[in-house]
This record gives C-alpha cells, structure tokens and sequence, in this order.
C-alpha cells in the first residue's frame, strides 16, 4: 500500500485563444499547485481489475472517475495485469475549477509508477495522463507552469516567491462546458497574461503578480452564474482586495504575500460562508 498526495491548482491566468476543429478551445495559462490536497492510496495484487474505494458521494467510483481512468491507460500502457486498488479520501472540493479530478489521475499514475516499479519518467507519465485529461500532464509534476494547446503543452516555471492562498468554492454548480461555449471572441492582446504573471513570479513581485492575474472565463461564468459575481463582491469586502476566479469557477481566490495575512482573510470569511480553504503554493 502507498500514499500519493493529489494537489490542487489555481490559474493565475487564463487567455481563450479560440476554438479548435476538435471543439477544444485553444488556452495559454499558468497553473500552480496549491497545498491542498485528496489523499490517494494505491494496492495492486495479482489480478486483473480496478476498484476505488472512497467516502464521497460527489464523484463516480466506476470507469467514469479520472483515477480509474489513469490506472487503466498506466496498466494498458505498461502491458501489466494487475488488480488495482485506489483508495480516494476526497479534500479538494469537486467541479470546482481546481482541478481535483486530474490531480487524483496523476497521483495513481505516479503511485503506479512507484509501486509496480515501472521506471517511467515524469514525460512519460504526463504522456500517458494526456489521454487521460488536458490538465492531468500538469499535475504529473505540480508546482508552476505555463500550458497550452488544450492545456496539455507544458512549459514549467521555477520561482521562489512564497504565497498564500485564501479559496472560497460558492455553493454554485458551474458546467464548464457551458462556460467554453459561452465564450465569444478572443480578446486581442499585445502579450498573453502568462508572461506577465511569469515576469511578476520570476522578480519575486507579489504586488505585480496580484496586478497581473486575470481569467477570460471570470466574467462569461459571473454571466451564467450571477451567484459568482456575488460572492465574489462579498468576499473583496470581506478580503478587503481583489479576489480571482480559478478555471471554469466557481471558485475563487485571494492571495496573499504572509500566512499571517491570509489567517486574517480566512478567518474574517468563515464567519459568512462555508467551504473556505487555507492554503500555501507548492
Ligand atoms: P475541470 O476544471 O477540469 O472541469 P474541476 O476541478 O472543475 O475540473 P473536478 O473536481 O475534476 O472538476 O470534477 C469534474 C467532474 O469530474 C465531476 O463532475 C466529477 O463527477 C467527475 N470526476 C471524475 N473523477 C473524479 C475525481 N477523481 N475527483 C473529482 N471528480 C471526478
């Protein structure tokens, strides 16, 4: 039996560059891992099945769910008969923009990987989790990076600038296919938002990071889901600052340079509203 710490990930940004043949859209983000994570626990014996276990009624446990998903392209890719036991003890708050689904896929894959001793590298893994879901490649590794296509192309960043990160997840449930197709025209823009949250990160510029993070989707989901907007005004009286939307939301987010500051908003939140998280980059 082993352990897989599966982290979440908020945008620091988020350009749509428009709509591709396959239907995808075509994005430039950056995504970064936050330290709040799902436990994955991983068992194989000789046999030939997979089975998950876990206490949330929120996802399915059959082939539906993305770590079934993973074990099966890992066992396929691999070309071994196992049967495969994932245990899921679920934190990250599910279709929420944060991306819980494929972080719990690329944990069983880097679980597998450990635990059969198959020898693949990090590529190698995100190759396999690509087929599994665009934002599963960058969960293979976490930390930061900018991704493209349809998210699977990933460019990582290295920085040293420590932050801290306030969540609220509003009670809203948020289609993100409905949000992508609400999406109009891509907005024209001299340099994508990446660079310039990749600029603030790499100088170690907290303000400037705050200045530069944006998401294209924020304002098509406030029109879908009024209930956003709303939470979202609440929470910048609350924070005293600007909150972002992360993903497709509902989730949103504030940031924060010291754990002390971040205490402060948290606290001052969980006295309105219920589902708020405290967390750190990774
Ligand atoms: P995305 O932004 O990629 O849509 P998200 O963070 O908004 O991701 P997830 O928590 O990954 O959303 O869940 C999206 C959907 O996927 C849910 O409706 C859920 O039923 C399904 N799902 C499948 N496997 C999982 C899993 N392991 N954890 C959470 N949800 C899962």
């Amino acid at each position: 039996m082993l352990l897989e710490r599966a982290y979440a990930k908020v945008n620091l940004s988020l350009d749509v560059l428009g709509e591709r043949p396959d239907g995808y859209h075509e994005v430039d983000m950056v995504l970064q891992s936050v330290d709040l994570s799902d436990a994955v626990w991983l068992a194989a014996e000789p046999g030939d099945s997979i089975r998950i276990e876990s206490s949330s009624t929120q996802m399915p446990l059959d082939e539906r769910n993305l770590a079934y998903q993973a074990a099966r392209a890992f066992l396929g890719h691999a070309e071994v008969r196992r049967a495969v036991t994932i245990g899921i003890e679920k934190r990250i708050p599910i279709a929420a923009g944060l991306g819980g689904g494929s972080a719990d896929a690329a944990a069983v894959l880097r679980g597998l990987n450990r635990l059969l001793g198959t020898g693949f590298t990090p590529a190698e893994l995100a190759e396999i989790g690509a087929s599994v879901g665009s934002d599963v490649p960058f969960c293979v590794y976490n930390g930061c990076a900018v991704a493209t296509g349809r998210g699977e192309r990933l460019q990582r960043v290295h920085h040293d600038l420590r932050v801290w990160a306030v969540l609220l997840r509003p009670p809203v449930f948020v289609s993100t296919a409905d949000v992508y197709r609400a999406v109009g025209e891509p907005r024209p823009r001299p340099v994508p938002s990446s660079s310039q949250v990749v600029q603030a990160l790499q100088a170690a510029d907290f303000d400037a990071l705050c200045a530069a993070v944006q998401n294209d989707l924020r304002d098509v989901a406030e029109a879908l889901y009024p209930e956003i907007a709303a939470h979202a005004e609440r929470m910048e009286t609350i924070a005293c600052q600007r909150v972002y939307m992360s993903g497709s939301g509902p989730t949103l987010f504030a940031l924060a340079p010291t754990q002390a500051k971040a205490q402060r908003i948290y606290n001052g939140l969980r006295g309105f509203m219920k589902e708020v998280y405290l967390c750190r980059f990774v």
